[in-house]
């Protein structure tokens, strides 16, 4: 399957002991496919096991959160947190709470984490964690409880040195209180050992913002690259939670018109450019499905079903919902119908068959793990303001968050050119996240 020998054994010995984590080793792939030139340039990285370390998360919490609705009955739910790579720093990465959450999609994130957290630059190492518990219905009394006794276990693992958790799909602002709440109250310490938190209580301004404006920071990047700007662009971007929310503001902002959005149920369709405010006030304060928008823009149109949000005619696409959320046939869709770039929001939204296409048809295409790492990166700024017990400006922040991207979209491209893959910006990000941490790796020995 790859050219590499030893990727061949490292991969297979990872699919025979992983077989039923699809995700995982799909995420795998897709590195090991950007690093056959890696790997004949550097003999050192064999020598050094590096490859089959990379792949094992340095450890897995595997718990039960048991809790109590309201009508007083006791529900379990299962949990993880994979500490996956230490090497630069410690283990950074948000808390999925949604019912599909399973050990192979944590691990996929975990491992993707790696490399975004190496590309920002900043030292934080890879985790991720989450539950199949739904927050979905659930009150708020319930959404207590249960982060509550997920905290109960959870903090025993974690710490502002150790590994430091974040939001991610079902864990926003709400969630990371609880969490926070709970953490203080056993370990009786105020310190900054999960990110996203409100601004009362030591959050960065900014942070809720940083990864969909990051995406468009990232996007103007490889506009400005094609000549061309957001400005008069048609822009369709999936999701209507954090990182779709502020994708849509940002891009408006910076002259794109949003035409459509979506949640799980279906997608809004708005010719005249969707308001942010109001997705903001329908998924933020109501908590409600999207098809209300039409309740505030009676000319707009309401689709059932998510999936075809991708037949909507399109210069730019981001997709920033959910993993392997756009296959190969809405990739050739949008193609057909002149999608000229696609930055992705979510983690691994992009089949493979996809990202194939949109790299053939000549799409510029730029990879989750670089284009959504702005909100990684502006925790990271939320761990320092706590360290300095400093709040800086959402300017500072900000400005912060678009040096940063600009700077992670120059990696990307330089890796691929320094081995001869220009324009190539998935093998890139892959490549530029990977020997950081590689590098670290091999300072630091393996243990006898
Ligand atoms: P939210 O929970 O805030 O929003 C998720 C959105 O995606 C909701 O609108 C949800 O709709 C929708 N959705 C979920 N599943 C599907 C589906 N199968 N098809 C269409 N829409 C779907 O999560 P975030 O915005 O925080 O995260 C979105 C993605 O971005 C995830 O992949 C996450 O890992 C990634 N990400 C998030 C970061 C962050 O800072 N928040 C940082 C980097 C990456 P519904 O309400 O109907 O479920």
């Amino acid at each position: 399957m790859f050219k590499s020998e030893y990727l061949n054994r490292v991969y297979e010995g990872l699919a025979a002991r992983n077989a039923h984590e699809p995700e995982f080793l799909q995420a795998v792939r897709e590195v090991f496919e950007s690093l056959e030139p890696v790997i004949a340039a550097r003999p050192e990285i064999e020598k050094n096991g590096i490859l089959e370390r990379i792949v094992e998360p340095e450890r897995i919490v595997s718990f039960r959160v048991s809790w109590v609705d309201d009508a007083g009955k006791v529900q379990v739910n299962r949990a993880w947190r994979i500490q996956f790579n230490s090497a630069i720093g410690p283990y950074k990465g948000g808390l999925r709470l949604h019912p599909s959450v399973n050990q192979s999609i944590i691990k996929f994130l975990g491992f993707e984490q790696i490399f975004k957290n190496s590309l920002t630059g900043l030292p934080m190492g890879g985790g991720k964690g989450g539950s199949d518990f739904d927050p979905k219905g659930k009150s708020d009394n319930e959404i207590m409880r249960f982060c509550q006794s997920f905290m109960t276990e959870l903090a025993r693992h974690i710490g502002p040195d150790t590994d430091v958790p974040a939001g991610d799909i079902g864990t926003g602002a709400r969630e990371i209180g609880y969490l926070f709440g709970q953490y203080k109250r056993l370990r009786n310490e105020f310190t900054g050992v999960l990110t996203g938190k409100g601004l009362s209580y030591g959050g960065s301004l900014a942070r809720t913002e940083a990864t969909g404006y990051g995406v468009c920071y990232y996007m103007q990047e490889m506009l400005h690259d094609m000549d061309t700007s957001f400005a008069g662009k048609q822009v369709v971007i999936s999701g209507s939670g954090n990182v779709a929310i502020y994708a849509c503001q940002k891009a408006t902002q910076l002259g794109g018109k949003v035409i459509a959005m979506s949640d799980s149920n279906g997608y809004i369709v708005d010719e005249n450019g969707i308001d942010y405010q109001v997705i903001k006030e329908i998924k933020e304060v109501k908590r409600a499905r999207i098809k209300t928008y039409l309740d505030y823009v009676p000319s707009a149109k309401y689709v059932e079903g998510c999936r075809g949000i991708w037949s909507t005619p399109c210069d730019i696409a981001l997709p920033c919902a959910t993993q392997n959320e756009l296959n190969g046939e809405e990739a050739k869709t949008l193609i057909a119908n002149g999608v000229k770039a696609v930055a992705e929001g979510a983690n691994m939204p992009s089949t493979p068959e996809a990202v194939a296409a949109f790299q053939s048809a000549g799409v510029m295409f730029g990879p989750a793990k670089a284009a959504n790492a702005g909100g990684v990166a502006t925790s990271g700024l939320e761990m320092s303001q706590n360290s300095q017990r400093l709040s800086w400006s959402f300017d500072e922040v900000d400005e912060k968050l678009h040096g940063i991207m600009v700077n992670i979209y120059k990696s990307c491209k330089e890796a691929a050119a320094r081995y001869n893959m220009e324009g190539n910006l998935v093998a890139g990000a892959n490549i530029a996240g990977f020997e950081k941490v590689c590098e670290a790796m091999i300072w630091q020995g393996v243990a006898y």
